[in-house]
């Protein structure tokens, strides 16, 4: 997949207010700091484990 495109010309300008309304946005992936498991939240949701509910959540980092 490519990672991002630019809208044309016939959507719906949404630009400026849609984004933060519909809570849409890309998915960023933590690490729960108490089970170790993947956690993929999204713009405005909380930051919690959603399999052990432990709320420290470590953000995902790349290996080189
Ligand atoms: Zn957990």
């Amino acid at each position: 997949m490519s990672s991002y495109q630019v809208p044309t010309a016939q959507a719906p300008a949404r630009d400026t207010f849609g984004a933060s309304l519909t809570g849409e946005g890309p998915a960023i992936n933590y690490l729960c700091g108490d089970c170790n498991s993947k956690v993929s939240l999204k713009r405005g949701d909380p930051i919690r484990c959603k399999e052990c509910g432990h709320r420290v959540l470590y953000k995902e980092r790349t290996k080189r």
